[in-house]
């Protein structure tokens, strides 16, 4: 079965979004865990929580997919960023308990001017600090464009911080298939061979997510612009192996492109009509 879903917002709650998945025929979803320019979250509501809970279990969900605020930096040049970023994510991930098995992306951050090397140290030194072994949830670095500074946009990148965690059992990468193409990974036209280096440099049993986008831009132009399944660079034929292709067909795929939730459900029902999986 094809596990796919698309990015919601929370602001009615739990419930709300998994009936709201249901009706444009998602089996999961993705959220922001808080207004990704703001700060303060709602205190939970743990009746909603639990509401959610069983109705997801009735309906077979698959794991969801939290995501951080994107303006959060692990790897600021200014402490007090770096604290308030990894203040967020430890309560962020603290609350995600509530819901077993959950899958948590961020952002990997943006040196600004210290250097690769510099954020990359400062990314895994902030893991080390929030990641603890009873977690139930796996922590998502997501592939970036490399727009400005950001760290994450190389496989290189990403195995280096994983290299510097303690707790990397806790970790693993989702692939934005918008963020790879426009960061000057082929998907379009050569996605064996990505594949092949992705799992010669991180491996595969890393990837645990799809972030399903077409792109506005060409191969290399790091600007990350989303667009919608079949308008972009991308195109729907490569974006169809995407999905069926044996290293990734059994993933999660979560689309973030440009659309109401109608737009969504029609992109839902094309994937699955393309999709040759059982
Ligand atoms: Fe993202
Ligand atoms: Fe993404
Ligand atoms: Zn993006």
């Amino acid at each position: 079965m094809l596990k796919i879903g698309c990015h919601l917002s929370s602001a009615k709650g739990f419930l709300a979004m998994g009936r709201e998945a249901v009706k444009i025929g998602a089996n999961t979803f993705q959220f922001f865990t808080r207004n990704p320019r703001g700060a303060k979250a709602k205190p939970l509501d743990l009746a909603d929580v639990a509401a959610y809970r069983a109705f997801a279990e009735g309906q077979g969900f698959f794991p969801i997919l939290a995501h951080a605020p994107y303006t959060l930096n692990a790897c600021a040049a200014d402490e007090g960023l770096r604290t308030f970023a990894r203040e967020t994510m430890l309560d962020d991930l603290q609350r995600l308990e509530h819901i077993p098995g959950s899958l948590y992306n961020f952002h990997p951050g943006s040196h600004v001017k210290q250097g690769a090397e510099a954020g990359i140290e400062l990314i895994a030194a902030h893991l080390n600090k929030i990641l603890w072994p009873e977690q139930s949830t796996t922590v998502l670095l997501e592939t970036m464009a490399g727009k400005g500074s950001e760290v994450g946009r190389t496989f290189e990148e990403l195995r280096a911080i994983l290299d510097r965690v303690k707790q990397a059992d806790k970790l693993g990468v989702c692939l934005d298939t918008c963020h790879v193409f426009d960061g000057g990974y082929d998907i379009a036209q050569n996605l064996d061979g990505v594949l092949e280096q992705f799992d010669k440099i991180i491996g595969l049993n890393r990837l645990r997510a799809i972030h399903l986008n077409d792109s506005m831009n060409p191969l290399g132009s790091h600007k990350d612009r989303h667009q919608k399944l079949g308008e972009g660079e991308i195109g729907l034929k490569a974006l169809e192996q995407v999905i069926n292709h044996p290293a990734l067909c059994r993933l999660p795929f979560y689309l973030e492109t440009p659309n109401d939730l109608e737009g969504y459900g029609r992109e839902i029902a094309q994937m699955k009509s393309l999709y040759r999986g059982a």
